[in-house]
């Protein structure tokens, strides 16, 4: 294996404990030159800065980052981060795993979700007093791309069934050229998808989602939908998440940095280590992604668990299972 350079950025809270596992996951199975960078509530505390240039450099100029959570910074880190890797796709998987007391067992959801523009636009203004406007973004390129990544990713990942998630009966102008975009790339390549309402479909998710596979979504509707899919599979700890981009890649549990919890030493790792097999996937190495998967679905499947599974064990003791399955 080449040194691939990855930039760790734990940032706040479980941050600082989850990522850490992840680090060790990853040197255990390749070779790899960890640059480490600070971002969050505790650098700004420090330097007035929740984002330093230097992290950004770092990021954007790494093979791929690994990043944990910033705490009420969040904004001010992650979304300058995913357009330092110039992501234009957000993947989340919401998988159901055995020993994980899915509350729908048979979930396998991908969501992917666009991660530019849409009601996440950033444009919004108070045009007179009392009235506030926010502008939704939908371009061609953007929705293009999305549907591309998306019917790839089903077609390299095995799920027959890719649906797309839209409002285009309201929003017609917006989600109408989003819907129009999709539809125009799975016509270019014959690939066969249902288009969904997005509220209905969030009751079908509910309801059936064994009936669901790739859901290609408009920014906002795949952020609270894969959420609504994460309470299916067992919680936040374990759902991992990739931003991609062309080039490269940051890779993040969909949880926060967990206040409530930080610094007991108690917090899931999974979610993290779970991201960590995305971004092995993403540099190419399949075999090695699979292995660390199969090691987490065994340490979810016999023990120990963390409090949030139920168990009683710690953050260190996950971790040590995990590594020793591997
Ligand atoms: P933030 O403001 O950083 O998003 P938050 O507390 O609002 O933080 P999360 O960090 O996502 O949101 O946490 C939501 C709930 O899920 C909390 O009760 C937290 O303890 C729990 N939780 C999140 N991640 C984990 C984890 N990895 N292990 C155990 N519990 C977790």
């Amino acid at each position: 294996m080449s040194e691939e350079r990855i930039a760790v950025v734990p940032g706040d809270g479980i941050g600082q404990e989850v990522v850490p596992v992840a680090v060790d996951v990853l040197d255990a199975v390749g070779d790899f030159e960890f640059v480490h960078a600070d971002a969050g509530d505790a650098v700004k505390a420090e330097t007035g800065e929740a984002l330093p240039e230097e992290t950004f450099e770092t990021v954007a100029n790494a093979d791929a980052t690994v990043f944990g959570a910033a705490g009420d910074t969040a904004a001010d880190v992650v979304l300058p981060l995913r357009e330092a890797v110039d992501s234009f796709a957000n993947v989340r998987p919401a998988r159901a795993h055995p020993g994980a007391n899915a509350l729908k067992p048979e979930t396998d959801l991908v969501f992917v979700r666009e991660n530019t523009e849409g009601v996440y636009s950033g444009i919004e203004d108070e045009i007179t007093e009392g009235v506030s406007t926010l502008t939704r973004v939908v371009t061609d390129r953007a929705s293009r791309d999305i549907a591309e990544f998306g019917f790839d990713y089903a077609a390299e990942n095995g799920y027959d069934d890719v649906t797309v998630a839209h409002k285009a009966n309201v929003m017609r102008e917006t989600d109408g050229r989003f819907l129009e975009n999709v539809r125009a790339v799975a016509d270019a390549r014959d690939a066969e998808f249902d288009e969904a309402l997005m509220d209905a479909l969030a009751m079908h998710l509910v309801q059936r989602p064994e009936n669901y596979g790739v859901v290609i979504c408009p920014n906002l509707a795949g952020d609270v939908l894969s959420d609504l899919a994460a309470g299916l599979v067992g919680g936040l700890g374990l759902l991992p998440s990739a931003n991609v981009g062309h080039a490269n890649g940051l890779f993040e549990p969909v949880h926060g940095s967990a206040p409530d919890i930080a610094g007991d030493g108690i917090a899931n790792p999974s979610a993290t280590v779970l991201s960590a097999a995305m971004l092995l996937e993403h540099l190419g190495y399949d075999r090695e992604a699979a292995s660390v998967r199969d090691a987490v679905e065994g340490v979810l499947a016999d023990g120990p668990r963390t409090p949030d599974l139920g168990g009683g064990a710690s953050t260190e003791a996950v971790a040590t299972a995990i590594l020793d399955e591997l």
